[in-house]
């Protein structure tokens, strides 16, 4: 059935290509409520009214947009449980989004309100992807961590970490003084620390793939370069509206942007990460108000160069700040030591640029000036000169500058009356950790 709508829709693109002018004048009859103004950035949404007798239509039992670790890993959960899966991404392969622009810690899941998702998820997540990553041989290590106090004005704070983490399951805290913790890493500098061991590292391109292959295995489908751009309900299902990813990148915005496709799932997930709030929008039907706000926090890595061994063996933290856990040592699996990711709020991007990646990934080098400072105060043997910018990544996050942070949201049929529609928003971190615990809940919870 995937299969054949897979063979039509392709079908369908290259008529439509084939079809040239004459096929515009069918967009501007079908689509006459979708046009792009000149000076908008967005495309408007579409009327109720429209009708899409023309578009295909395809019914498929379950949709997830978007193939980042989320994605994948609830389409694998899906497919598992025997369900048909059509996974709809919009870059030409999976993983390119956050999932690729990240630390790649296995957290252990010390730092999140007690009973929150991201407490929840976060330690089920853990212990699930120790186990997968043991048995599928993705490469990993758990190599455990150090939350450091690096002035005794910081103890109170290390203390309360310490005890949400023990709240929150977190097995083998301990608190080491200074002495100890400088000993295990005698290039740290700090008053006092938390030894996490259940901290660890993955890879997480593999993890990625190894999902991917399993979740293909039992079925389910990929579609790169297709994007959802919106929806509308017939009667109280959801029709999710899709086109080729090239015809966004072509479009200048004066035409008409139609869907090639339409997919009528019986379980739809958006996964989409950063664009999640934007496409949610986008939906015709469920009740208004109930997506919530977003907001971009740009994180940016500087590497270590002129070192040929890694000043630390396990992953070092200072204490969280707004917005983030702190300019953090990670080391990857190769050995590469990375500082990062420090907290830049961004101004969101318009709707089509978002389900395109479009977002600022530079990484300013003038930003190592900050970062000496940071780094400093538990590494006090960093040399000038010795930061390079990495990479970024960008995280979606659900509350804004000096908010209190806020939990992952996963929103079904009782909050925006649609049956079968799943929106997961403000899926930072620990969303790496927590992928197949969000996959294991989504599965259990809404099939
Ligand atoms: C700087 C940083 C550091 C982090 N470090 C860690 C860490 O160490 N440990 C940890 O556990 N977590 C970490 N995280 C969080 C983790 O990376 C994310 O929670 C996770 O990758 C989110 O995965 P996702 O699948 O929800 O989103 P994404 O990976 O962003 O995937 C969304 C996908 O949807 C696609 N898409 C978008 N719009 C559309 C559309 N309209 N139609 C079709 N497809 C669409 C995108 O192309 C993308 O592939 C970090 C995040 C950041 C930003």
């Amino acid at each position: 059935m995937l299969k054949q709508t897979i063979q039509r829709w392709e079908r369908c693109i290259s008529a439509s290509r084939r079809r040239g002018d004459g096929h515009t004048k069918r967009k501007k009859h079908l689509f006459g409520k979708w046009v792009r103004s000149m000076s908008s950035s967005t495309i408007q949404s579409n009327d109720n009214r429209t009708t899409w007798d023309s578009v295909p239509k395809e019914r498929v039992e379950c949709v997830v947009i978007g193939a980042g670790v989320v994605g994948i890993a609830v389409a694998r959960a899906l497919a598992l449980k025997g369900r048909e899966v059509l996974v709809v991404e919009s870059a030409p392969t999976f993983g390119t989004g956050t999932s690729s622009r990240n630390s790649e810690v296995i957290h252990a899941g010390i730092y999140y309100p007690l009973n929150s998702f991201k407490a929840i998820f976060c330690v089920r997540g853990r212990e699930m992807l120790y186990e997968y990553c043991s048995k599928h041989d993705i490469p990993h290590k758990q190599i455990g961590k150090l939350i450091v106090a690096t002035r005794s004005s910081e103890i109170p704070k290390l203390n309360d970490i310490l005890n949400c983490g023990i709240q929150n399951g977190v097995d083998g805290l301990k608190i080491v003084d200074g002495v100890e913790a400088m000993k295990m890493e005698p290039e740290l500098q700090c008053v006092k620390a938390i030894l996490s061991p259940l901290t660890g590292i993955v890879d997480s391109h593999s993890l990625m793939l190894s999902l991917v292959g399993e979740a293909e295995n039992q079925g389910t489908t990929f579609t790169y370069n297709s994007t959802v751009i919106g929806g509308h309900l017939e009667g109280s299902e959801i029709c999710l509206h899709v086109t080729e990813t090239d015809r966004l990148t072509e479009w200048k915005g004066t035409s008409i942007l139609q869907p090639e496709l339409l997919l009528i799932p019986k379980l739809v997930v958006n996964s989409t990460g950063l664009s999640s709030p934007v496409l949610a929008k986008r939906f015709n039907g469920p009740k208004s108000g109930v997506v919530p706000p977003a907001y971009y926090a740009r994180g940016c890595y500087f590497t270590l160069s002129n070192t040929k061994n890694s000043p630390f063996r396990r992953l070092i933290y200072p204490i969280p700040e707004d917005g983030g856990i702190g300019v953090h040592v990670t080391i990857d699996l190769n050995g590469q030591v990375k500082f990062g990711p420090n907290v830049e709020w961004i101004d969101s991007v318009d709707d089509i640029s978002s389900f395109q990646n479009k977002y600022d990934y530079s990484v300013n080098a003038n930003r190592a000036e900050r970062f000496y400072p940071e780094i400093r105060k538990y590494y006090p043997n960093l040399k000038d000169g010795s930061l390079e910018p990495g990479y970024s990544g960008i995280r979606p996050k659900l509350s804004g500058p000096l908010q209190p942070p806020s939990d992952f949201v996963i929103q079904g049929e009782d909050i925006h009356g649609v049956p079968g529609l799943i929106n997961l928003f403000g899926i930072e971190s620990p969303g790496l950790t927590s992928s197949m615990a969000i996959a294991e809940f989504i599965s259990t919870r809404f099939l």
